[in-house]
């Protein structure tokens, strides 16, 4: 069985002293594909490099939300730099997050919009976080966003018509080990009435570590847990919800298929 990780920072501190032994347990998971996610252009640049000439392995770059203060427009090229190799293939993540007591949201949202136009710019989709938001956040994508360019919503948690005003600007939600924690039961509702056609997988390692590995570092040979649960919300073997989820991820994303053991990243003009 083949799975996807569409969320993971591969450049966080605490991979440094294993980073390759997790992507081998990944591979040997059945997770061979993944995306490595920027938070800030140091980031972002990190996953862009890391992942170049290795097969499998993809990047996204952006500026979180949290991180808005300490991203400088005038350096915006910079991120279309990277955007013009093919194997960066979102912009992400972005959104708004105001969990933190002080969160500039004016700030975070001129951020997003410049976030928007680069994404639109090099025709890539969106990787989008939002937390007690996400009214604001969909307003800005009718407003600012393609949804020609497709995207997802990473570590989904809202409500049914939130994930129905997300599916209707052609966003994909991602589901990750949050899925799976023992209070998560709201949640399981929701996604049991979400197309499984909607759905991607992720770890957001190292954070959110399924159940069972809670509180510990999560990384990507954890997403089958991740689906064992989302076929079980969903009645559904196994093997289709393997196969389904990865066929959403690689359309999410452009991937080409995996032929031969090659796999093949569709470039963009
Ligand atoms: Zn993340």
């Amino acid at each position: 069985m083949e799975y996807v990780d569409t969320h993971v920072h591969l450049d966080d501190a605490r991979y440094d002293a294993d980073r390759e032994a997790v992507l081998e347990r990944a591979r040997a998971e059945g997770v061979g594909t993944l995306v490595s996610i920027g938070t800030s252009l140091e980031d972002s640049r990190w996953a862009a490099e890391f992942v170049r000439g290795r097969e499998g392995l993809h990047a996204a770059v952006g500026v979180h939300p949290e991180l808005a203060s300490g991203y400088d427009p005038a350096r915006r090229g910079e991120f279309e730099a990277l955007l013009r190799d093919p194997k960066v293939v979102a912009v992400g993540e972005v959104g708004l997050d105001a969990h933190r007591p002080g969160a500039d949201l004016e700030l975070q949202e001129r951020v997003l919009r410049d976030m928007l136009a680069l994404a639109r710019g090099a025709g890539r989709p969106l990787v989008v976080h939002v937390r007690e938001a996400v009214g604001r956040l969909l307003e800005v994508l009718r407003e600012d966003w393609d949804p020609a360019l497709g995207g997802v919503f990473h570590c989904f948690s809202g409500d049914l018509a939130t994930a129905r005003a997300a599916m209707d600007l052609n966003f994909d939600l991602a589901v990750g080990g949050v899925l799976t924690f023992k209070n998560a039961g709201a949640l399981r509702e929701v996604v049991a009435g979400v197309p499984l056609e909607r759905l991607v997988l992720e770890t957001d390692g190292p954070w959110l570590a399924p159940q069972e590995r809670r509180g510990g570092r999560n990384e990507p040979a954890y997403v089958p847990s991740v689906a064992r649960c989302l076929a079980g919300i969903k009645g559904l073997p196994l093997e289709r919800v393997a196969e389904q989820t990865t066929a959403n991820a690689r359309r999410l994303f452009r991937l080409g298929a995996v032929q031969g053991g090659a796999e093949q990243t569709r470039g963009w003009a």
